[in-house]
């Protein structure tokens, strides 16, 4: 059974994508097999990967909405062991179109239900928003792995998130845990990114991955290329940060 994993955090820009992307390649390079899940309507996990809009003929919102099976939608990348369900703007409307279902809170869980055995590990790329959408993300995953900026305001919504964390655990998924609290876009040359580091540490103890995400330009560039960190630049430090991840994680979860 693969290990689910939402990667969440309503606000947008703190690096959930460039997690998703990079965490797969780096857990792909380990030689786990990893399902990417784009559920949020930007695509930007899709075209990160390499996938071009106009080739895709079956996405996520047909899962979520249609009740498609999710087998169709799912299109191999560049990178061995890397395989994604891809997202299209379509995804836009499932917010609201979910909340007139029934059962619309598991349809993204039915969906992976499918193809959980042949997966190692699925990485969901989450929306910027606590709505249906984020919703099916939590309902569907075993852990959560919040992104957070090293910057002012890092802790700002996190309340709200966990609160969202704790419904979604109430009502639909009571093993639900957060898998790790991951400092992004660390900048070593200011004082406050430290001290950011050193805020959500004491606010999260030990929930805090070691492994710190640098502010590393060829992390911004890579999407760009339709290509994670591990093949844009092997030996940047960007991608030693996401393989540090990627051992971090097959540690937490102890195989
Ligand atoms: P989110 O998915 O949370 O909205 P993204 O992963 O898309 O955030 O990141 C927002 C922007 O910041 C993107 O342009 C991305 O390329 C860039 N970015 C993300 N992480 C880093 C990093 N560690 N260093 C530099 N740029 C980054
Ligand atoms: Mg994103």
């Amino acid at each position: 059974m693969a290990k689910v994993i939402a990667i969440a955090n309503q606000k947008g820009g703190v690096g959930k994508t460039t997690t998703a992307i990079n965490l797969g390649a780096a857990l792909a390079e380990l030689g786990k097999t990893v399902l990417l899940v784009d559920i949020d309507p930007q695509g930007n996990a899709t075209s990160g990967v390499g996938i071009e809009k106009s080739t895709i003929q079956h996405d996520v919102y047909e899962v979520l909405i249609d009740e498609a099976p999710i087998a169709p939608a799912i299109r191999h990348t560049e990178r061995q062991g890397l395989d994604i369900v891809p997202a299209t703007l379509q995804l836009a409307g499932a917010e609201v179109e979910l909340t007139t279902q029934i059962a619309r809170e598991t349809r993204l869980k039915n969906g992976l239900a499918a193809v959980q055995n042949q997966y190692d590990y699925c990485l969901i790329d989450c929306p910027p928003s606590l709505g249906q959408l984020a919703i099916n993300g939590f309902t569907a995953s075993d852990r959560i792995l919040i992104p957070v900026q090293s910057e002012y305001y890092a802790l700002e919504g996190l309340g709200q998130l966990l609160q969202t964390i704790d419904l979604v655990r109430k009502h639909f998924n009571p093993d639900l845990a957060i898998l790790g609290v991951l400092m992004t876009m660390f900048d070593g040359r200011t004082n406050l990114a430290a001290q950011v580091v050193s805020e959500v540490q004491q606010h999260f103890s030990d929930k805090v991955f070691k492994t710190i995400i640098p502010r590393a330009t060829r992390l911004a560039e890579a999407p760009s290329y339709g290509e994670s960190i591990i093949d844009y630049d092997s030996s940047s430090r960007g991608a030693a940060a996401y393989r540090d991840l990627a051992k971090e994680v097959v540690a937490r979860y102890g195989n």
